[in-house]
């Protein structure tokens, strides 16, 4: 092989090799350094939880793994796929929005805010993606979606619109929309931050079943019993730096930096 590029492609996804690699990520918004620095793997089967005050740089991260944003520094791979285009000199660029695009369909996204298509139903919404984007048929993508509704306990709930749905049954159809592209990969940003108390337990149910099943994800969260229970590695960031990452019992429990101890005792 004479093109080094490819060589690179092959090898960062050689066995062993993370699904998602971030070499010293910065971006900032306006000359505010938000990121500064960022190195985190997330290994295939893996779930690891993003911790961390408000503002210290959790969500951006998040959106610069799917291209939401762009980073200005650093480099990010998902699947062997470098999120960019490096010039000659080296200099990472932007994609063009179909190379991004495709290189999304890899990934899932939840929101804090559910963002389901108002007009369409749960089934609809679940199904979208499926035939407008990879052009599945009809009766498959529907057979498909309703098999989705009922694994997150919505099965019943297949013809309702968003508006006749909980926010936690809402959220479960996102859910359920981000996992009918069959993603490599879920991006979880704050998913029960915008729920009600009582329906926060029913949407981390379902995203606990989706780890047992294996599916990598990366989540931000301030539920730290979730983290806890869940998360194979959490990963505590600060003013837009990792402080401290690990074991979820040794970092929760046993936090080893100040900055981890006093965000971790003002939950209390
Ligand atoms: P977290 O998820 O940890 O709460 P964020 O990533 O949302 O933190 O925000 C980190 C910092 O970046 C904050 O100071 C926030 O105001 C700023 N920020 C985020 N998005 C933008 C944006 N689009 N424009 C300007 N500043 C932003």
């Amino acid at each position: 092989m004479t093109d080094t590029t490819e060589v690179t492609y092959d090898e960062s996804r050689a066995p062993g090799v993370p699904l998602v690699r971030a070499l010293n990520v910065t971006k900032a918004f306006h000359g505010n350094e938000v990121l500064k620095g960022i190195d985190l793997d997330v290994h295939e089967g893996e779930v690891v939880c993003l911790l961390g005050p408000s503002g210290s740089g959790k969500t951006t991260f998040l959106r610069c793994v799917n291209q939401l944003e762009t980073i200005n520094g650093g480099r990010i791979w998902v699947d062997g796929d470098l999120m960019g285009y490096e010039d000659k000199g080296g200099r990472l660029h932007r994609l063009h929005d179909k190379r991004i695009a495709a290189q999304r369909r890899e990934i899932g996204m939840v929101f804090q805010r559910f963002n389901l298509f108002p007009h369409m139903t749960a089934i609809q919404n679940v199904k979208e993606g499926p035939v407008q984007v990879k052009g599945v048929g009809k009766k498959e993508s529907h057979a498909a979606a309703l098999e989705l509704l009922e694994r997150v306990g919505l099965g019943d709930k297949c013809d309702h619109y968003p508006a006749q749905l909980s926010g936690g049954q809402q959220q479960r159809v996102a859910i359920a929309r981000a996992l009918a592209m069959r993603p490599k990969l879920m991006l979880f940003d704050e998913p029960t931050s915008a729920l009600d108390p009582e329906l926060v337990g029913e949407v981390l149910a379902v995203m606990r079943e989706l780890a047992q099943e294996g599916m990598t994800m990366l989540v931000v969260t301030h539920e730290m019993a979730f983290a806890r229970e869940v998360a194979d590695r959490v990963v505590f960031m600060d003013a837009g730096v990792v402080v401290e990452s690990g074991d979820p019992k040794d970092v929760i429990n046993n936090p080893q930096h100040e900055r981890t101890k006093s965000f971790l005792s003002r939950l209390h």
